[in-house]
């Protein structure tokens, strides 16, 4: 059947996506470990404060650690034991980062289940409640929290919520594997979120090389009066503006948020935990994650409780057929590369990523050669050569003048510059001065 593909301006195509290593694996349990590292700082905004102290015996979905203050998110135990205190293991870009220890009694042991909530009748406080109570963030990896988004400021008319079902980054297909397998799940949080937002108009955007996912998507969404839309392969087609752009035809103008055009964008992954906090009454303690490369014996999709050490999920994947040459958590082109094995894992890991020496290899960068094909790829429509050049000269006024502060960080201009310029740190640079100098 043909079908209208919808896209954006810009963007880029990562020849070989490298999807079919893990696409057609179903989702795997992980069996359950002797201990977990929950890190406290793993939603955008503030940590959660520790609420449980060394020694505590607790349970499956206990709250161990609270939202502190609007922009936070809560943190559950994902399983029974003994929390130790606070541990520091490794955190992006070779940090230490403070998470609780628990060391698991083997008996898995749950707390009381939350009351369900007759969604169809509930009023829309009550569903947000339930959502922040649940620990509920941006599980494709902005890990911002869901309560916040559904908040907007009262003068804000949102008339639409998006639902990612792109999943457009190389290598990944969590998402994939959950829209295929549970489409219940992220149907019926997606028409949640929808009357959480009082909007009708409630739709999923999936990328066209996911169709199997689209089918078994449509009779649930037909019946809780959820839209699909299909949209071209392009990266970065799960970016929000670029999302809603395909989607609506709307543009979020510069430095604006999502909002402004009237939509509110949650990933796949949160829809279904969301249906799983209202329906089922239990909080965000696992997610599904790709664990991938081709250096990875067994590649696969794996639901992982947060707080797993990747160690531990390489040995459930098989371990590695040779010496990797990186790791990265999220994807190639948003992921942050990771020193350590023991870094654990948290809300928003939406991959766990090997890449061969050979796929890791760093190029020698070279002069801008004026090409253009950066500008052409920006989805942002920016000038990433100029900018780079700025940067480079210490210009950061002039990378502001140009919009720095709207690039998305995606790398698609990177991607696509023969010169190998590392455009995304460069910008990553200037941004960070400029929020520096505003303080
Ligand atoms: S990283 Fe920034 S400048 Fe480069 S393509 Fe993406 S949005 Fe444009
Ligand atoms: S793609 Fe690279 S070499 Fe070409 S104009 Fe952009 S920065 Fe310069």
């Amino acid at each position: 059947m043909k079908r209208n593909l919808l896209s954006f301006p810009g963007g880029i195509h990562p020849a070989g996506k490298h999807k079919e290593l893990s696409s057609s694996t179903p989702i795997q349990t992980a069996p359950l470990m002797e201990k977990y590292h929950v890190v406290l700082a793993q939603n955008v905004g503030k940590p959660p404060k520790m609420i449980v102290e060394p020694g505590t015996e607790v349970k499956k979905y206990q709250l161990i650690a609270e939202a502190d203050g609007f922009v936070s998110a809560n943190l559950h135990a994902p399983t029974s034991g003994k929390v130790t205190g606070i541990v520091n293991v490794p955190g992006a870009m070779g940090s230490l980062v403070p998470a609780i220890e628990i060391i698991a009694d083997g008996k898995d042991e749950a707390c009381e289940a939350m009351p369900s909530i007759d969604w169809q009748n509930a009023g829309r406080d009550e569903l947000i409640r339930r959502i922040g109570d649940c620990g509920i963030v941006g599980m494709g990896g902005a890990a911002f929290p869901s309560r916040v988004k559904l908040s907007p400021p009262p003068e804000v008319k949102i008339d639409t919520v998006i639902l990612n079902g792109a999943e457009c980054e190389p290598y990944l297909t969590a998402d994939h594997r959950l829209m295929l397998e549970r489409p219940e799940d992220v149907v019926i949080g997606a028409a949640i979120l929808g009357k959480a937002m009082n909007v009708e108009n409630v739709v999923i955007g999936i990328e066209n090389n996911k169709t199997d996912a689209y089918e078994a998507l449509l009779p649930v969404a037909e019946k809780y009066g959820v839209k699909l839309a299909l949209l071209k392969v392009q990266y970065p087609q799960g970016s929000e503006k670029q999302l809603i752009y395909a989607i609506t035809r709307r543009k979020v103008a510069t430095g604006a948020l999502p909002m402004s055009a009237g939509c509110v964008v949650q990933n796949v992954g949160s829809a279904a935990a969301v249906k799983t906090a209202v329906v089922d009454g239990r909080p965000l303690i696992e997610r599904i994650t790709t664990v991938t490369g081709e250096v990875v014996k067994n590649p696969g999709n794996w639901l992982l409780r947060i707080g797993t050490p990747v160690i531990e999920v390489l040995k459930l994947a098989g371990g590695v057929t040779a010496e990797p040459g990186k790791l990265i958590l999220g994807g190639p082109m948003m992921g942050f590369a990771e020193k350590s094995f023991d870094v654990p894992v948290s809300k928003n890991t939406s991959g766990i990523l090997l890449l061969s020496e050979d796929a890791a290899y760093k190029f020698n960068s070279t002069n801008c050669l004026r090409c253009g094909r950066c500008v052409a790829a920006c989805p942002m429509l920016l000038a990433p050569c100029v900018i780079g050049t700025a940067v480079e000269g210490g210009r950061t006024d002039l990378a502001a003048e140009n919009h720095v502060m709207d690039c998305l960080e995606c790398g698609a201009c990177a991607f696509a510059c023969p010169a190998h310029r590392p455009l995304v740190q460069y910008f990553r640079r200037a941004k960070a001065e400029i929020r520096r100098q505003k303080k």
